[in-house]
């Protein structure tokens, strides 16, 4: 299927063509249809399967074919950063229209409230807004909403995380009732399907599965006890390859020490967490869109949403919590389908989240040893049948000195169980290629 097939309106053809869009992706081949006849939906696949054009196309679509005088569409998202990047995006597809937008979020100065109020008043068609700026918006008076067609909750699993959930249905009282909800979501808590009996009335779901990570990620899982897994992240860095790296850590205090001792080496590295204001975060993104910084050190809050394009390697320096989190994490390397790395350190204590890792991705990662300077790692007790086969590693030491450099893999790491043996599904073996 190609982007004409949804006979959109030819300028958007235009902005798509210019954007490289050929096409669809599943969740926008599914979506997009729909929305276009008029329903309300939810919308749920994984981080980086392009939600943000399934829901744009079609409302950009509708309003090209039935312009309105005052604010069209509003669509709501979690972070001014998120906001930002859906403007942008929409810029791309609206190039060739007249339609407008304008990202309204709160955490700026005054002079940005003050802008964005007047870019308001001179009109907009579409607002990407964070719920608490859209809220003083409203209450102002200051924009029109009553000729409103279409409402969009963007990653609404992250917006209820965060808290704003009674933003929501506040800003939503204020809103005409006859209008499209749709709702996009990365994962699919009963919250979600709450607040959606709450603000739609019938509804469509699309679910494209939460399945495996993008088959262009190589993913790769060392075992390494806490106190080595800073020399092994130095290890791995010592890969010039990896140009532009993001790494998760699982608190703020681990986030800051990586950080510090990575700037030490001299690597261009910038932790990122909550501590940081708005334009401190918008800064050090900027940096790492335009290389110029090589690391971005952070916790979950970097996982979602964020749209970096070429991130060449992801470190999960801890497991991540939750077995979607690492899919979404790693998500962030090999994006519309680009190759990249993602490795995992896991310790002693978070094997058994790793192995629910790998029942969510179907797939078992071959378990690396870290290089032999830095001492034996833990070893990997697959579970239910050890067979003794953890104190099969007498080979690796003489050969893993080189495995940090590059590519290299199997051979130089002990595997701690051997996948494949018939039954399961083969890994990346059944590849498509997109
Ligand atoms: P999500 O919201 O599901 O996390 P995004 O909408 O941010 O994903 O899309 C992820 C990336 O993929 C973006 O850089 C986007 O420009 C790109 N992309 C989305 N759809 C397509 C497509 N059909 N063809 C090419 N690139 C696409
Ligand atoms: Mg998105």
């Amino acid at each position: 299927m190609r982007f004409e097939d949804f006979n959109l309106d030819p300028m958007i053809n235009e902005g798509l063509q210019a954007m490289g869009f050929e096409k669809p992706t599943p969740i926008q081949e599914k979506a997009i249809p729909l929305i276009m006849s008029g329903v309300d939906i939810i919308g749920c696949a994984q981080t980086g399967t392009g939600k943000t054009a399934a829901f744009i196309l079609p409302v950009l679509h509708h309003l090209l074919q039935n312009p309105t005088k005052g604010v069209n569409t509003i669509i709501l998202a979690p972070t001014r950063e998120l906001a930002m990047q859906i403007d942008q995006q929409i810029e791309g597809f609206s190039y060739f229209t007249n339609a407008s937008s304008i990202a309204v979020y709160g955490g700026g100065d005054g002079q940005d409230y003050v802008r964005q109020k007047r870019a308001l008043k001179t009109g907009a068609d579409i607002i990407i807004a964070t719920p608490g700026r859209l809220i003083s918006l409203i209450g102002s008076k200051e924009v029109d909403l009553s000729q409103l067609n279409h409402l969009i909750l963007d990653e609404a699993d992250r917006m209820l995380d965060m808290g704003f959930h009674d933003d929501i249905m506040k800003i939503i009282s204020a809103l005409p009732k006859k209008r499209q909800t749709l709702l996009f979501s990365a994962t699919m808590p009963p919250n979600i399907r709450k607040l959606a009996k709450g603000i739609m009335g019938s509804y469509e779901e699309i679910s494209i599965k939460i399945s495996k990570p993008a088959e262009g990620i190589d993913q790769r899982a060392i075992m390494a006890h806490d106190p080595q897994k800073e020399a092994l992240l130095t290890e791995v860095l010592k890969n010039d390859d990896f140009q532009s790296v993001i790494v998760f850590a699982s608190t703020r205090e681990k986030v800051k020490n990586i950080a510090r001792t990575l700037k030490k080496r001299g690597d261009k590295v910038q932790d990122f967490h909550s501590d940081l204001d708005q334009s401190e975060r918008e800064k050090i993104m900027q940096q790492f869109k335009a290389r110029n910084l090589r690391v971005l050190i952070g916790t979950d809050i970097l996982s979602r949403g964020i749209d970096v394009e070429g991130i060449d390697l992801v470190v999960n320096f801890d497991v991540p919590p939750d077995p979607e989190d690492y899919v979404h994490r790693i998500g962030r390397t090999a994006r519309a389908s680009k190759t990249g790395t993602a490795i995992t350190f896991i310790n002693p204590r978070d094997i058994p989240k790793f192995r629910q890792i790998e029942k969510l991705i179907e797939k078992e990662l071959k378990k690396e040893q870290p290089p032999s300077e830095l001492g034996e790692g833990p070893q990997y007790r697959s579970a239910g049948r050890n067979r003794g086969g953890g104190k099969g590693g007498k080979r690796h030491g003489r050969r893993s000195s080189r495995n940090p450099k590059g590519k290299r893999r199997g051979g130089s790491f002990r595997s701690g169980k051997k996948s494949g043996g018939g039954s399961r599904r083969g890994g990346g073996s059944n590849r498509k290629s997109r």
